[in-house]
């Protein structure tokens, strides 16, 4: 029996303010515990919330960017449960009228682009962090994170598989980073993902009863959360089971979702509007400002790749996965010509070393590789030196130029010192002379070989074929 897969993600993205949702306090990651608390966000009685503008701005840069609707009137509401980690016995979240509905956003899977519909993104503020103590059976509470702002971004259940699945997580991962709306920190939980998962037999249109998968803080536990839950819904569905719709945790070290108990098995939240907070109004103007000072979007930026430099699809999708890698490359194409030639050694040799988003902290800087590069093709350097140099480059944050004189690795384009080595290589090698001469010209690479090997890698490979074609007689 066929299935098909079905999954929505519920994306929450940590904002980028200074101060939290509803107060002045601040919002940095690693403070000592309870050191960013003040009576608001510690749900003193008799305080009042104060919406961040800041907050609501970048909800609508996200909305504008994911072609959403913004409601011009939107309200914030109490969600009700009990957790050591939320002191007010609330979360102050939206509920039925988000900032922001009917988004989409356009992703590309096993060579295939589809849109994945957002059914809603709304404004919240985080809980705080209970933090165990391993050693002794005790638990701690720090509320620094309570009050910091976050984006709730929810799908429609429109992804069908894993890749899919992962595709549009990064996708929503780069326009937060573009925008620069978050962070978008996966291991210090800046960019966190629940998804929702479930099977149904191919054709038929009612979806099958679903678990929700929490606790995967990279792209790939979520690949392999969701490939294990796949497999585990298929078994027990062949086996004429039943699946139980329950929120499940994946298990990284151990490689499975597992069953949770907790606070999210009480599903009455009992939402009602926040009598504390007047209702946000977003006037036309604002959203023009906003709009007008979006920044270049992924897929924008996409496209341009592809039509103002000529690169694939695949090196433009690469190259423009993170801003950071993407201003890394136009800054290095602005020294160097041959924008196909700087995407694959971009490709291979930078990103061996350095992920997409950490091209900030290369130590290497776009005009130095420019320059790298432009040795290479004026022959100061072969391509093998180039990849040494680059090492050089990546551990010491030298220059080329100054690494290739130091360490004596520009290229012998001497041709009277050439000579005279290719001379004492033929000299040695009588029978290869006499095998070339009899017509056996594949002998030329041993040739070569054997002077790369006394110049070590140094002789400028071009010139030493022609030096020994002219003494060959060939
Ligand atoms: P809840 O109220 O439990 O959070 P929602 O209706 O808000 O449920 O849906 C949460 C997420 O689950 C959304 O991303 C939605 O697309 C997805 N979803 C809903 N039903 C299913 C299903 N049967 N299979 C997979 N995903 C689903
Ligand atoms: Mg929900
Ligand atoms: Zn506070």
């Amino acid at each position: 029996m066929e299935f098909e897969t079905v999954i929505g993600l519920e994306i929450h993205a940590q904002m980028k303010t200074k101060s939290k949702i509803f107060c002045g306090c601040a919002t940095d990651f690693g403070a000592p515990p309870n050191t960013q608390v003040c009576p608001v966000c510690l749900g003193m009685p008799g305080v009042l919330p104060v919406l961040n503008r800041k907050v609501v701005e970048n909800a609508i840069r996200l909305a504008l960017a994911t072609d959403a609707h913004i409601n011009r009137e939107n309200r914030f509401a109490r969600k009700n449960y009990f957790y050591p980690d939320l002191p007010k016995g609330y979360q102050i979240s939206q509920y039925e009228l988000p900032i922001a509905e009917h988004g989409r956003v356009e992703i590309e899977a096993g060579g295939v682009r589809k849109i994945i519909g957002i059914t809603r993104a709304h404004m919240e503020e985080d809980a705080g962090k209970l933090v165990h103590d391993d050693r002794e059976p005790k638990s701690y509470v720090d509320l620094n994170r309570t009050g910091t702002p976050l984006l709730e971004i929810v799908s429609e259940p429109d992804i069908r598989s894993p890749e899919e699945a992962v595709a549009y997580l990064k996708k929503i991962h780069a326009i937060v980073r573009y925008l620069d709306i978050s962070d978008g920190n996966m291991q210090e939980g800046s960019f966190r993902c629940d998804a929702n998962i479930s099977l149904r037999p191919a054709g038929r249109e009612e979806f099958g009863t679903r678990t929700e998968l929490k606790n995967m803080n990279s792209f790939r536990n979520v690949q392999l959360a969701l490939e294990y839950e796949e497999r585990r819904q298929r078994d027990i569905l062949l086996e004429g089971g039943a699946v139980v719709q329950e929120t499940l945790l994946w298990n990284p070290d151990r490689g499975c979702t597992e069953s949770m108990r907790g606070k999210e098995e009480a599903h009455d939240y009992r939402y009602f509007p926040d009598p504390d907070l007047v209702p946000v109004h977003i006037d036309e103007e604002w959203i023009r400002r906003i709009r007008e000072e979006l920044p270049e979007l992924p897929d924008q930026r996409r496209q341009r790749f592809i039509s103002r430099y000529g690169l694939s699809e695949y090196d433009s999708d690469l190259l423009t996965s993170a801003r950071e890698l993407a201003d890394y490359f136009e800054a290095a194409c602005a020294g160097y010509a041959n924008p196909k030639k700087l995407s694959n050694w971009i490709g291979t040799e930078m990103l061996r070393e350095f992920g997409a988003e950490e091209i900030g902290r290369c130590p290497v800087a776009p005009e130095q590789l420019a320059r790298l590069l432009t040795m290479m093709d004026e022959g100061i350097i072969s391509g093998r030196i180039a990849k040494t140099i680059f090492a050089e480059m990546l551990a010491s944050g030298g220059d080329p130029d100054d690494i290739a004189r130091e360490r004596n690795l520009v290229q012998m384009s001497d041709a009277g010192e050439l000579v005279r080595l290719v001379r004492e290589i033929m000299a040695a090698n009588p029978e290869q002379v006499r095998q070339y001469r009899e017509g056996r010209t594949k002998v030329m690479g041993f040739f070569v070989g054997q002077l790369m090997k006394k110049t070590r890698g140094q002789a400028n490979p071009q010139l030493a074929n022609e030096l020994f074609k002219k003494e060959l007689g060939g």
